[in-house]
């Protein structure tokens, strides 16, 4: 069945509107003098990959790779040991013999004896940000657990940013894991810090945080203050808010009461999401989707184009800037193969690694509020009314909706609302996306397969499968339920998530193949996948879920030339050492743009 799907789909289609690439930042695929001949093709609407490949193969190739192991991901012809590049597309994938006789005075040709090539990875949830220096005043302190493993370490690494940092400015860090610190930092923990600074710390979830007593003051939040909708205030047994903000509304009410920093330069904006590409690419990551896009974000990736640097992009630009979005009038698809606007993100719900999402039955822990095992999460502030009319509008405008939602009654009623929108509007091949659908049984998998909806499941069971012991052994067998969709025909796109968890699709892999968390639990071994099938949601399912798999994702011809060279072959590796499996170089559109001999 997912066989099925995978050919019917993967063979090449005509771009959506049957139109070329438009924007500047694309490379002529042909040489000038096929052009015309070409334009011709685009008016009659018979464009597609395969007949490219066929008038580019008429030139010699400007890359050939041989002696390698390569993992096409394209069910038509899985394995080769050669292929060859012309104009940052495959143009020949086969034998060495068939390809090499290809060659030309000028093709570059590349001897990989015998390492494993791969499509580029498409990571296709993650959210890019400008990377600062640490200690300047936009730089955040990083708390990853392999870097602050403890509560003493915490203080020390927050104390060093505080003294750097001038009084009555920001301290900020991030990703810290409040398993792996005995609980989230509470505001005695971070006045030890500081009493001069306000101090905003923010989980690995992204869904909560944690504050000193700066900042609480600031806001006057005090145990008379009541929790504000869709959020929460941590608070200890007397009622005293305790520094724990859970969810944005809790957030709000207490950022816009702190200092402002001045923003950074263009030029500082663009370097720092330069150096975050720089580490995508070092992971073997050639497109990313940014699950939070921003019109300023959008500016960036272009900008990073028109350098020749970064990846490809596909932007969900955020609800908040549907206005904006519609106003322009733009639709999915607009832009091409580097930047390019996928849909419309809206946040539906909370977090399944911060806990908060909202459940049918109650979390195994006990309530603070009433000493009893009674807390379903956080319920969405939206109503089903406003779901439904905010995905029916972004559906009409000709954008394709992804929703985060985590829990299981987040996740039916974002089914809901894509039922009645795609009943008042109907539209062959839809592809609503759900972002997460970690809780999620059977029967609301089969409604989304009935629906046509793409899954972009977590992959991060190794760092956070602890925060799924409150959800309790019972509801492990049905989160993150990559097999259960798989065996559905539900098409699954791979994503970090990153910063929630690490932008490293082998450690990604591997988490998805063996459901085992760092310290090696495993946390509902029914759902584990056969790696070839995880390789295939981290490329050809993630460039499905952006109406990409015609152009990218796998290695055939025609496709963008994205591919990566790695260490060893994950499909012969002990699934517990996929994530040891090193990326040795990345290549976009042909091009190397990580080589980890040249670092
Ligand atoms: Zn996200």
């Amino acid at each position: 069945m997912v066989q099925d799907i995978h050919r019917k789909i993967s063979a090449p289609t005509p771009l959506r509107g049957s139109k070329p690439p438009t924007m500047a930042l694309l490379p002529p695929v042909l040489p000038p003098s096929k052009r015309p001949a070409l334009l011709g093709l685009f008016r009659r609407g018979s464009w597609c990959p395969i007949l490219l490949a066929g008038l580019v193969r008429a030139s010699t190739p400007d890359l050939i790779v041989h002696d390698a192991v390569v993992v096409t991901v394209d069910p038509a012809r899985p394995t080769a040991t050669a292929f060859s590049v012309h104009r940052g597309r495959f143009v020949l994938v086969g034998s060495d013999a068939e390809v090499l006789k290809t060659r030309g005075p000028s093709t570059r040709v590349i001897d990989l004896h015998g390492q494993t090539v791969l499509p580029g990875f498409n990571d296709s949830h993650l959210h890019p940000r400008p990377e600062f220096p640490e200690d300047s005043i936009h730089g955040e302190v990083d708390l990853d657990p392999d870097r602050v493993p403890d509560r003493n370490r915490l203080v020390a690494v927050l104390r060093s940013k505080a003294a750097a940092t001038p009084p009555g400015l920001w301290v900020r860090g991030f990703n810290y894991q409040d398993t792996r610190l005995d609980g989230h930092p509470t505001r005695e923990l971070l006045d030890r810090v500081s009493t001069n600074h306000p101090i905003l710390l923010r989980h690995s979830s992204g869904h909560v945080w944690a504050v000193n007593s700066v900042v609480l003051d600031a806001a006057r939040i005090t145990r008379s203050t009541p929790d504000p909708k869709g959020g929460a205030f941590g608070r200890n047994r007397e009622g005293e808010p305790d520094g724990v903000l859970r969810e944005p509304p809790a957030l709000r009410l207490v950022e816009a009461a702190g200092p402002k920093v001045p923003d950074p330069s263009w030029e500082q904006l663009v370097e720092g999401y330069d150096r975050c590409f720089d580490r995508f690419l070092s992971e073997g990551i050639t497109s990313v989707q940014d699950a939070a896009g921003t019109p300023k974000a959008l500016r960036a990736y272009q900008e990073l184009a028109r350098r020749g640097r970064g990846c490809r992009v596909g932007v969900l630009m955020q609800s908040a800037y549907l206005d904006i979005v519609e106003a322009a009038g733009m639709e999915s698809g607009f832009g091409d193969e580097w930047v390019r606007l996928g849909g419309i993100k809206i946040v539906h719900g909370n977090s399944l690694s911060g806990r908060t999402c909202w459940v049918s039955e109650p979390y195994d822990r006990v309530n603070p509020a009433t000493g009893r095992r009674d807390d379903f999460g956080i319920p969405p502030a939206r109503t089903q009314e406003e779901l439904d009319a905010l995905v029916l509008r972004v559906h009409r405008s000709g954008l394709q909706p992804a929703i985060h939602a985590n829990g299981d009654r987040e996740i039916a009623m974002v089914l809901d609302a894509f039922e009645r929108a795609l009943h008042k509007l109907p539209k062959a091949d839809a592809r609503f996306r759900i972002e997460h659908a970690s809780v999620c049984p059977e029967a609301l998998l089969r409604r989304a397969k009935d629906l046509g909806v793409v899954l972009a499941l977590h992959s991060y069971i190794f760092e956070h499968g602890d925060k799924m012991e409150e959800y309790g052994p019972r509801r492990w067998e049905f989160m993150h339920p990559n097999r259960s969709a798989e065996d559905l025909g539900i098409v699954v796109s791979g994503n970090s998530d990153w910063p929630v968890s690490a932008c490293k699709p082998m450690r990604r892999i591997q988490s998805l193949v063996t459901r085992a968390s760092a310290v090696g639990r495993v946390y509902g071994g029914s759902q584990r996948i056969p790696v070839e099938t995880a390789i295939r949601e981290y490329t050809w399912g993630s460039a499905f879920a952006e109406r990409m798999e015609a152009v990218k994702g796998t290695i055939a011809e025609g496709r963008v030339a994205d591919f990566v060279v790695l260490s060893g072959d994950p499909r012969k590796s002990e699934p517990l050492r996929i994530a040891d499996i090193r990326v040795e170089s990345t290549y976009v559109g042909g091009k190397p743009r990580f080589e980890r001999s040249r670092q």
